[in-house]
């Protein structure tokens, strides 16, 4: 890792942060599909739900209830689902209770999710970051050791703004930024197969081309994306033959690529927005 003064996850080898400029743009529904991809081809892994604004994960996967802790009290077990161990601040909060994070208590809980917990033998963990850019972010980047990163983005203006900003946050902190997602990128009608782009389209491709990082994918904007996440079931787990399996198994490739390689992409040409 670059910052000496980082302390690694005991029991964690690399972590991928999964980022969004802001929220709704299904940060957490690519992390889960990328993190049971990457688990598909052979790897090991780990999936954080740091989000913890609005930590959608446990539903996601379908698990709950309170995880256990070690024998000797002192660290949590994750909770596993195919192997994925997994962990959030959802498994350990009343859902129906309101939190108020300010920065520093989620900086906290963030880290207690990570170096408190047992994990064991992970070769990649997915970590989904909450929303935005902002300082908590920032501050969490700089506190955690990410091998890199991935923007998920929607098409449009708007959200690709804060892909530009989530962009400068990674490098300010000398974090590779293996690519952009573009999600809700299109919709294939069911009845006629007419192509739509409800959020317009291609708007990451060319901010990835700007920026010279990777464009890693485009995932449509579909009913049984969000119907699987919301019944807790693994899409790309799921045999019955489906296209978005292979968008994120591809997807999943890509970043074990960027992982072996572990080059950073940083372009010396970049350009940052203020
Ligand atoms: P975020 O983590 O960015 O806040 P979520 O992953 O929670 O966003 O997704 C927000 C909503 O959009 C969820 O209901 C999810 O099921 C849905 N969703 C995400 N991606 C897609 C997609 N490609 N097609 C259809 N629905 C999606």
């Amino acid at each position: 890792m670059e910052n000496k003064n980082i302390n690694p996850v005991s029991g964690v080898k690399q972590i991928i942060a999964i980022a969004s400029g802001k929220g709704g743009v299904g940060k957490s529904t690519t992390s889960v599909n990328i993190a049971f991809a990457l688990n598909n081809l052979g790897k090991k892994v780990g999936l954080l739900d740091a989000d913890v604004y609005g930590p959608s994960i446990p539903k996601m996967v379908g698990l709950s209830g309170k995880p256990d802790t070690s024998k000797d009290g002192k660290k949590i077990i994750p909770k596993e689902k195919f192997g994925i161990q997994t962990m959030s601040i959802g498994f350990l909060i009343d859902e129906d209770t309101p939190m108020i994070w300010r920065g520093p208590m989620v900086m906290s809980a963030v880290k207690q999710l990570l170096y408190e917990v047992e994990w064991k033998e992970i070769d990649i963990l997915v970590l989904d970051l909450p929303p935005g850019t902002g300082d908590t972010q920032l501050t969490l980047a700089q506190q955690v050791p990410i091998s890199g990163s991935v923007i998920v983005s929607t098409p449009q203006d708007i959200a690709l703004l804060d892909v530009k900003k989530g962009i400068n946050m990674f490098h300010k902190v000398d974090i590779p930024v293996y690519g952009i997602i573009e999600n809700m990128s299109y919709f294939i009608c069911p009845n006629c197969s007419e192509k739509s782009e409800i959020f317009a389209n291609g708007g990451a491709k060319a901010t990835a081309e700007e920026y010279n990082i990777d464009f890693l994918g485009e995932i449509p904007i579909n009913s049984k994306i969000r119907e699987y996440a919301d019944k807790g079931e693994i899409l790309v787990n799921k045999n019955e033959k489906n296209e978005f399996k292979n968008l994120y198994t591809d997807i999943a490739r890509k970043l074990i690529l960027k992982l072996e390689e572990n080059i950073s992409i940083k372009s010396p040409e970049i350009k940052f927005v203020d």
